[in-house]
Formats: structure tokens, C-alpha cells, sequence
């Protein structure tokens, strides 16, 4: 049986990230993909934000790797040529009674180590986004967009160039235990029907992003669970795209479920309103039950009240890999952090779980963390 150092289930952004880190110290690196192409699930389905780091609690993981992701980010970016803005953006305070938390946010953000941080007037926001009602704003330079498709396809395109083998279209089926190493069957093509093969990897990376929890429960690890919360997108029609400059964000949700529904000018100069949070059933139902335009039009117009149902049209989705289940959240917060950590049992595997926002930014650093990991493994 073929023997191989590192085998990183998932090519999303993370996965393709990680290997490109893993391929630059060692051979025989592997990348499964169930999918056709690297970044069909998440990574392609999200906001495509470079976050700046202002929402995560200090010295948490999200935290950390989203103010050291940001800069890796847009220095790869400007590297290997992906389209990206730094654009900025603003959290806007509707009313008095926000601006409380509006500073509280710009501490935390300060305290994360995130720079570039101010509390503009109503005047400021006037003059930057003149169509959007609000009493002040927290103004974040490090902000910004990136082309999530072409980030994914480069980190593949170098890993495989470093000397990855990317597998698309095979999905990792079964794990065992195979002494220090980790036999992983695999099933490859469109069908599923073709019969499983197996290679014995020294090490074993679980990036597989929503299924990561099913992939661990390969192993017998039935430690994490993760609900999918829906994210769904409305786009501004062209005739009304002028009404948003740029990124324009309310204060996040207060359960902490997501970012709130917040306007993002994107690359192609459209404008997409979005994304919503709903807990659903299905970890592969992008579209079932989509709230109406109408629900989109009510809370796009608490921050620019001249958007109407009719200037909107439904766009994509995505979906969350949430780590906090549905219903009341203990002291009102639902906060989970990013968990990269080995298997208790088998520490040659390596998981990571509850990847959601800011996955796609903090994936760089997240890579050079995993990074660290496998080297505690192969030395
Ligand atoms: C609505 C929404 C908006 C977001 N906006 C932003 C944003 O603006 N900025 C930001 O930084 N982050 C954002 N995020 C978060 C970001 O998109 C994710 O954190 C990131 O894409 C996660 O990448 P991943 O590689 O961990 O997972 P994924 O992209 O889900 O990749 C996992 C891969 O594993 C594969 N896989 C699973 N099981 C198997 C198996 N058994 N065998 C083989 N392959 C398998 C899957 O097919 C998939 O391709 C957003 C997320 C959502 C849902």
C-alpha cells in the first residue's frame, strides 16, 4: 500500500492553504476533494471579505488569525496577482443607543491589534456613504475584498506546483488506525460506484469544512457536532447600486450568530445585501424555504432607508459550519472559537472545526498553524 506523508481532506480554502503551507516543507503531500473542482462549498459561497479582526474576543484563535490573516491575505494577493480592493469599511450605529457598543467594538478591535480603527460622525459617514442613516460609525482601513474563487485556485495551483497531488472528485469514505500511520479509503469518481482504495499517510489533516464533524466520527471522535446556518444574498439592482459605496455593516447580530446583513460593493461593482443566519436541517440545502426579498428590503432599509423590495433579486447562499447549537445561548452570547487541534486518541490527525467566518481571511495563518502541527507529527 502506498505510503504518504500528509493526506488534508478538503479543498476548500483552508485545505488548499494548509497543503500549499505542508508542500513547501515536504513531499508527498495529498489533497482529497470530493468535489470536481477545489472551493465549490463554502469558500466560493461567502462574503469574500478581508476582515479586519474587530469582532473576536482577544487572544481567541478567530482573533488572532483573522488580524494575522488579513496581512498575509493581501501580501498574497499582491503576490500571485488576485483581484482584491483594500476598500475600508464602516459598522454604522442607526441610533444613540449604539454607539456604545459601537466604541466597545473599537476597543476590542484595538486590544486585537487591529489598526487603522476610528469613530466617525454622522458628517464623516455622510460624506463616505452619503445614502446611509446613521448617528456614527466605527471607520476600519484594513478592510476588504478579494476574488474568493481565484484565492482558492492559486493556494491549489502553488500547492500542486510545490509538489502536492491534488485528487478532485474523491471522497474520503473510511479511516483506521494503522499503527503510527492512518489508512484513509478513498472513492473516486462522479458515481461513487468505483471500488475504494487506500493509502497509509504519516499524517492526516481534517479540513473538510461542514463535514469536518463527520470526518472526525471516522475515527470514532464524537467530540464535535456542527449545525449549518444558512447565509442567504440578495443583489442590488445596477439602477440602484449607487446608493452603497462601499462595505456598510450594522452592529453585529447580538447572539453573535453573524455579522448582521450588512451591503458589500463587490469586485464586479454589484452590490449584494446579505448574508441572513438561519439555523436548517440539511447541511446541503442552499435553497429550500429562502426568505422573501421583502424580509431583505425591511432590514437593508434600517441602514439605507431608499432600498425597496423591488430593487432587489435573490443571489447565492452559503452555509455556516456553526459549532453552537440552535435555541437560547448561555449568557446571551454564542461565541465558539475556531478549534485546530490533534485527535485526543490519535495525534497524528489533525482537526479543524467550526472553520466559519473569518475562515476565508484567516486561512494564511491558520495554514501556518496546521503547518506547526504536522511538524510536531513528522518532525
Ligand atoms: C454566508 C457566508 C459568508 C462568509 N463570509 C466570509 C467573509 O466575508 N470573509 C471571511 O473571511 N470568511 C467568510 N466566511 C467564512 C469562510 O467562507 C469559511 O470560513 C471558509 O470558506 C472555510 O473554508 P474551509 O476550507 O474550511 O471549508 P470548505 O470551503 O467547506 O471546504 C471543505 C471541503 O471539504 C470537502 N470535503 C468534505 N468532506 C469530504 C470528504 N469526506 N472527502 C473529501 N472531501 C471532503 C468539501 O467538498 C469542501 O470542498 C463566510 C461563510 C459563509 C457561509
Amino acid at each position: 500500500m502506498e505510503r504518504v506523508n500528509v493526506v488534508v481532506v478538503g479543498a476548500g480554502v483552508v485545505g488548499c492553504a494548509t497543503a500549499l503551507a505542508l508542500a513547501r516543507r515536504y513531499s508527498d503531500v495529498f489533497v482529497v476533494e470530493q468535489l470536481p473542482r477545489p472551493g465549490m462549498l463554502t469558500s466560493s459561497r461567502n462574503s469574500g471579505v478581508i476582515h479586519s479582526g474587530v469582532y473576536y474576543p482577544t487572544g481567541s484563535l478567530k482573533a488572532r488569525h483573522c488580524v494575522r490573516g488579513n496581512r498575509l491575505l493581501y501580501e498574497f494577493c499582491a503576490a500571485h496577482g488576485i483581484p482584491h480592493r483594500r476598500t475600508g469599511k464602516v459598522i454604522v450605529a442607526t441610533d444613540a443607543s449604539e454607539t456604545a457598543e459601537l466604541e466597545a467594538l473599537c476597543r476590542l478591535g484595538a486590544a486585537n491589534g487591529v489598526e487603522g480603527l476610528r469613530i466617525i460622525d454622522r458628517a464623516a459617514l455622510q460624506r463616505r456613504e452619503p445614502h446611509v442613516r446613521g448617528v456614527a460609525a466605527l471607520e476600519i482601513d484594513s478592510t476588504g475584498i478579494v476574488s474568493s474563487e481565484e484565492l482558492v485556485k492559486a493556494f491549489a495551483r502553488l500547492a500542486v506546483q510545490h509538489g502536492a497531488s491534488l485528487l478532485t472528485h474523491t471522497r474520503v469514505t473510511r479511516l483506521e488506525p494503522a499503527g503510527e500511520a492512518i489508512r484513509v479509503w478513498m472513492r473516486t469518481g462522479e458515481d461513487g460506484t468505483a471500488a475504494e482504495e487506500a493509502v497509509e499517510t504519516r499524517c492526516l489533516v481534517n479540513s473538510a469544512g461542514l463535514f469536518a464533524d463527520e470526518v472526525a466520527a471516522l475515527l470514532g471522535n464524537t467530540r464535535w457536532r456542527i449545525y449549518p446556518v444558512r447565509g442567504e444574498y440578495c443583489e442590488v439592482v445596477r439602477s440602484k447600486a449607487y446608493l452603497i459605496a462601499g462595505l456598510v455593516y450594522p452592529l453585529p447580530h447580538p447572539e453573535g450568530l453573524s455579522l448582521g446583513v450588512h451591503f458589500t460593493r463587490t469586485l464586479h461593482d454589484t452590490v449584494l445585501v446579505g448574508p441572513t443566519a438561519r439555523y436548517i436541517e440539511d447541511k446541503n440545502d442552499y435553497e429550500r424555504d429562502r426568505e422573501p426579498v421583502e424580509e431583505f428590503a425591511r432590514r437593508a432599509k434600517l441602514l439605507v432607508p431608499a432600498i425597496e423590495p423591488g430593487d432587489l433579486t435573490p443571489a447565492y447562499s452559503g452555509i455556516r459550519p456553526k459549532l453552537v447549537p440552535p435555541g437560547p445561548k448561555p449568557g446571551g452570547k454564542g461565541f465558539a472559537d475556531f478549534v485546530i487541534t490533534p485527535d485526543a486518541q490519535f495525534p497524528q490527525v489533525i482537526h479543524l472545526v467550526g472553520i466559519e467566518s473569518p475562515g476565508l481571511t484567516a486561512a494564511p495563518s491558520i495554514a501556518e498553524q496546521v503547518s506547526e502541527l504536522v511538524a510536531a507529527v513528522l518532525g
